[in-house]
């Protein structure tokens, strides 16, 4: 059925670039329908460029809300009028919500993701996570981890031009929360194993897996053990090598399709305050 638009119908938006192929507008005006909201999602090709514009003429049109992927995600943090904790320590803005006269910023990536692996059955508190890639992704889930209770995070990522402030960012979390991160090289590759051997959890966040770098992985599947759990935030393809290694090796595997729907039940919840259903989003998206 096509909703009908009214005078009274309220703008929600993506904005990002390329942002056509999304299916945040589906999940977001399919939720409204199920619900009976009156808002509209529409998705806007906008660039780091043409960012203020839009977004003055969004704050014009009184927008309730708005989601941005990339390339903006930190592009938008200066034009804010504030940023919730998550989006302060994880440098990156996914979501923006009105609080009164004032648009906050706030993350949930890294709430998505929580979310995927909790109704998996994994708690996060007290555990340690050996996390590959230190990205917009790998930095989402590093901040909610911390938030949520991880105790340790060993955090791999390849030792160039972006390690020193990727270390910073590690250090920084570990400052402002009770989780303890360190950066290591992922080329070491004992110091891989040893940290494997220590967590419960193993999680890719890098983009080995998919693309053209589907087919391969960063971890020896000799290095899984019984009690380890693997994640990965890819979702195209829906089961990458490692997580097909680590279901063969008898594992709990988890990908990243319900990170996707569960950073997008969050933001939903920010703008509309009610819960996404997200067993029917499930049901006609996400299979
Ligand atoms: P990003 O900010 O560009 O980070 C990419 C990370 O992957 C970096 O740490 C990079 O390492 C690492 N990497 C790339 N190629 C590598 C290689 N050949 N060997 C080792 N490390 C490599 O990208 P992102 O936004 O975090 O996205 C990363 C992945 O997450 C993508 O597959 C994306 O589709 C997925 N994602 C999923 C969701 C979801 O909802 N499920 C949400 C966001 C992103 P260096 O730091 O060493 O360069």
């Amino acid at each position: 059925m096509i909703k009908e638009i009214t005078g009274h119908t309220k703008l929600l938006c993506l904005l990002g670039s390329p942002v056509s192929h999304s299916i945040s507008p589906q999940m977001h005006n399919k939720a409204c329908e199920l619900l009976g909201l009156d808002y509209c999602y529409l998705a806007f090709d906008v660039t780091p460029e043409t960012l203020p514009a839009a977004y003055e003429g969004l704050k014009t049109m009184d927008v309730q809300g708005f989601n941005l992927t990339m390339p903006l995600k930190e592009s938008i943090i200066p034009l804010l009028d504030g940023l919730t904790e998550a989006a302060t320590l994880a440098h990156s803005v996914n979501t923006v919500f009105k609080d009164g006269d004032s648009y906050i910023g706030h993350t949930t990536d890294g709430v998505g993701y929580m979310r995927s692996i909790e109704e998996a059955g994994f708690s996060a508190k007290g555990k340690t996570m050996t996390l590959l890639g230190a990205g917009g992704a790998a930095s989402s889930i590093m901040v909610q981890a911390a938030l949520d209770g991880m105790e340790e995070i060993f955090v791999f990522k390849r030792k160039n031009a972006t390690f020193d402030k990727a270390k910073a960012f590690c250090d920084n979390i570990s400052a402002h929360t009770s989780c303890k991160l360190t950066l290591l090289d992922l080329n070491d590759k004992e110091l891989l194993a040893s940290c494997i051997k220590k967590s419960q959890i193993l999680t890719n966040a890098t983009n080995v897996g998919m693309g053209n770098l589907e087919g391969q992985s960063l971890v020896d599947p000799e290095l899984f053990h019984p009690d380890l759990f693997v994640s990965d935030v890819i979702y195209h393809p829906e089961e990458t090598l490692l997580l097909q290694q680590a279901r063969e090796y008898g594992l709990k595997t988890q990908n990243g399709l319900y990170m996707l729907l569960y950073q997008g039940a969050a933001a939903f919840e920010t703008w509309t305050k009610q819960d996404m259903p997200t067993e029917a989003i499930k049901e006609l998206y996400f299979h």
